[in-house]
């Protein structure tokens, strides 16, 4: 039988954000390297990381997180999304799901940017807490550059809602740290105790119905099929009942009959778990990526509703020109993207960079909603805007 999962350490979700080539995956490789040689933590190489979700070996798992690794006190899972032009699309999935991040940024070119854009949406879809990485230090001779660029990140930090003074700023080499430099490894430390220290352990929300936006679906062969995502409240048992909601206007039922995590059986699962669920009697057809497993009655599919939405300015990956009433972006709601029309109240309305403005939105797919799920606007690869739904409409 499966080997059981044990909640020790308390578990977190983490991801590196930051623009492309100031070294997020460099990093993430290099703190499972320093870990490894600490403690029970296995290294992931650099090639290991960017690769897709796979399945195990006749278990129910796949790879759910990219990477895991285990501090003194802290278990976590961490995700290091993709630095290029969609990187937005994984940061709506996973940042939505994460307790903290690590903004990388190369102290060689200061913030750029997609970092900008990533602090922006980090905000938008409720990360509390950031941790700066100052990498590539070891490629800065003169200190002053690495003062001035920490300087730029706590202005950028607080300009967008982020108590910037506070913010820890780890001046790190990840590259140093991977090829197996003392100096740079301990700073790879110290970046991990201020992980440990600033980015508070979250209150689960566990007094809400269960609900777990589906990231992956797969099927084992003869067992079924099997939902991946992150927990996003409550708790759900063996044999409870779940409903899988959104995409359609219908409804379908089945019952939890496996739950894993990282290759461990768990008999519940809960809020912030990273999750693999086997459901009964479900065709890998009949559900997809982008919808949510619920207990019955929890959540229903909704197409219009009214949003609270800033729209953003060029210098944060946005427009640079106004959009009109009758605009038709994508929507990307947790796991998945639908396309909608924006009703600005009528003809010669007009939404531009910087406002931040209420509107209402048809959709073309029916998204599991409630008020107050965050969403982001995104239309040929650049971010237009981020919102708050507001309220459900008929
Ligand atoms: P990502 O796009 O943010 O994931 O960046 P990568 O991790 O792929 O790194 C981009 C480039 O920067 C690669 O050539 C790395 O070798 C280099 N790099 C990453 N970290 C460091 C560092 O700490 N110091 C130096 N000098 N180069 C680095
Ligand atoms: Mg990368």
């Amino acid at each position: 039988a499966k080997q059981l999962y044990e909640r020790g350490k308390p578990h977190l979700n983490i991801g590196t954000m930051g623009h492309v080539d100031h070294g997020k995956t460099t990093l993430t490789a290099a703190i499972t390297k320093v870990l490894a040689d600490r403690g029970p933590t296995v290294a992931v190489p650099f090639e290991g990381i960017d690769r897709s979700p796979e399945e195990r070996d006749r278990g129910i798992t796949i790879n759910v997180a990219h990477v895991q690794y285990e501090t003194e006190t802290r278990h976590y899972a961490h995700i290091d999304m993709p630095g290029h032009a969609d990187y937005v699309k994984n940061m709506i999935t996973g940042a939505a799901q994460i307790d903290g991040a690590v903004l990388v940024v190369s102290a060689l070119d200061g913030p750029m940017p997609q970092t900008r854009e990533h602090v922006v949406l980090a905000r938008q879809v409720g990360v509390r807490h950031i941790v700066v990485a100052l990498n590539k230090a070891d490629a800065v001779t003169d200190p002053e550059l690495l003062d001035l660029v920490e300087l730029e990140m706590r202005d950028l930090l607080s300009a967008y809602g982020y108590p910037g003074d506070e913010v820890p700023i780890v001046r790190v080499s990840g590259l140093r740290a991977l090829d197996g430099d003392p100096y740079w490894s301990a700073r790879i430390g110290d970046l991990l105790d201020a992980i440990d220290a600033y980015v508070p352990v979250p209150e689960r929300v566990l007094d809400r119905p269960f609900l777990m936006p589906v990231e992956n679906v797969l099927t084992i062969t003869g067992r079924g099929t099997v939902v991946t995502g992150v927990v996003a409240q409550g708790r759900i048992d063996l044999l409870d009942r779940v409903e899988v909601v959104g995409l359609t206007d219908g409804v379908l039922t089945s019952t939890v009959t496996g739950l894993e995590t990282f290759g461990r059986a768990m008999d519940h699962a809960e809020a912030g778990d990273n999750t693999a669920m086997l459901l009964r009697g479900v065709q890998r057809a009949d559900v997809r990526r982008g919808q949510v497993i619920t207990i019955p009655g929890a959540i229903r599919p909704h197409l219009r509703f009214r949003a609270r939405v800033r729209v953003l300015t060029a210098a944060e990956g946005g427009r640079s020109k106004p959009f009109l009433h009758g605009y038709r972006p994508q929507f990307h709601f947790r796991t998945t993207d639908v396309v909608g029309t924006v009703d600005l109240g009528g003809e010669g309305a007009m939404a531009l960079p910087g406002d931040t403005l209420d509107l209402t939105v048809d959709l073309g797919k029916p998204v599991a909603m409630a008020e107050g799920l965050g969403f982001a606007i995104r239309e040929g690869g650049r971010t237009v805007g981020a919102g708050t739904v507001t309220t459900l409409l008929p």
